[in-house]
């Protein structure tokens, strides 16, 4: 066991603050590493603060883990110490299921286990993320990334990437697609690199005027602002898929009309409140409203590797980790360009 310092929430309403717990001694197949940059989800506010229901304190968030192996269990194959690694949104599964012999591991018909708020499988306590200076997971759960790329830019990978590179693979999204994007905050801004290298054509959908120019930057061919009822009527029946990353409660109608005949519009975006879907919205048009939850271990280190090669990273502003509760603020008002990072030599 090791003593390991981290940020923690320890109620609903209280901000995040130092606090300390015992990380496991690597087991055989274990690594062990210490981290180097987390970055910072919309879902680490929605836990820390309870919006979804379920949260157990103290919290640890974090779960856009880079850092560097510090000690393997005895029969660890793929990784040395001093080996660059990370880790995702999970830590463990029952791998022995359909959807994990599948590397659905995110759809374990048993349970799996997330990188926080998590019972362990063995029983032995709760997940805690990467708002800490070091983590220890099996190996089948943790994955290789390049030298090559920037390592704070390559954190938010590990899930604003997989999260949205794994339903435009899924949907098989490329060339010939009119393709939109809703939001452009940490997951949006990856949907719309990803898309657009994919070789879609990317409208952006955003209710913040300030970000276009952004927006073309990243790689979208067009910009809707959404608080524009003109602008929003031009695109009505005009996109094949929607990719709706809104962390906060809004109209799915509203996008729901902009897709074509056999559109598909997939939530990733989780926002505490349900959402009101008349029948006849999807009946009208063959229209489909699907969800998709961030992606299998397999499916996560294919996008590594496919940003690796493509040189595709996240736009990050670096943090202290003392400023967590500022920058949570901040992700609120959309004031994030586009994801947080917390240099984790500052805890
Ligand atoms: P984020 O960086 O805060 O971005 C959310 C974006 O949504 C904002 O930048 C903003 O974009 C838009 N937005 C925010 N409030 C809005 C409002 N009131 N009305 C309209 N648009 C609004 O959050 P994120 O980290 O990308 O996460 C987004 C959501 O995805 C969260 O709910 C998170 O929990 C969820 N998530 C799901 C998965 C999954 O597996 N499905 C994985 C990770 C995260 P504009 O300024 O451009 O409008
Ligand atoms: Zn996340
Ligand atoms: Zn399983």
């Amino acid at each position: 066991m090791s003593n390991t310092k981290a940020y923690a929430a320890q109620s609903a309403t209280s901000p995040l603050a130092p606090w300390s717990f015992e990380r496991r001694a690597p087991k055989p197949h274990d690594v062990q590493i210490e981290i180097l940059y987390c970055g910072v989800c919309h879902s680490d506010l929605h836990t820390a603060r309870n919006e979804w229901g379920g949260t157990i304190y103290p919290n640890v968030p974090g779960h856009e883990i880079v850092g560097r192996v510090t000690a393997i269990g005895d029969h660890v194959k793929k990784f040395k110490v001093g080996d660059l690694a990370a880790i995702g949104c999970l830590v463990d599964s029952c791998r022995e299921c359909d959807n994990c012999k599948e590397g659905l591991e995110q759809y374990c018909s048993n349970g799996s286990v997330g990188t926080y708020n998590s019972q362990e499988k063995d029983g032995s306590g709760i997940t805690y993320g990467g708002y800490s200076k070091s983590i220890v997971a099996h190996e089948d759960f943790v994955l290789t990334i390049s030298d090559k790329l920037p390592l704070e830019a390559v954190a938010p990978l590990l899930c604003a990437g997989i999260t949205t590179y794994s339903p435009l693979r899924h949907w098989k999204i490329g060339k010939g697609h009119k393709v939109a994007v809703l939001g452009l905050g940490g997951l949006g801004h990856m949907g719309v690199k990803l898309a657009a290298s994919m070789g879609a054509d990317v409208t952006m959908l955003s209710h913040t005027a300030s970000k276009q120019k952004d927006a073309e930057r990243l790689g979208a061919h067009h910009f809707v602002l959404t608080s524009d009822a003109e602008q929003v009527k031009a695109v009505t029946k005009t996109f094949d898929f929607i990719l709706d990353t809104v962390s906060a409660e809004h109209d799915y109608n509203v996008y729901l009309n902009m897709l074509k005949t056999d559109g598909v519009m997939v939530c990733v975006g989780a926002p505490p409140a349900p959402a009101k879907v008349p029948a006849f919205n999807l009946i009208l048009n063959r229209r489909s409203l699907a969800g998709s939850l961030i992606g299998g271990l397999p499916e996560t280190q294919e996008m590594l590797d496919y940003c690796a090669a493509h040189n595709i990273v996240s736009d990050v502003e670096v943090i202290n980790i003392k400023d967590i509760n500022d920058a949570y603020e901040r992700m609120l008002k959309g004031d994030v360009r586009y994801r947080f990072v917390i240099d984790m030599s500052t805890l």
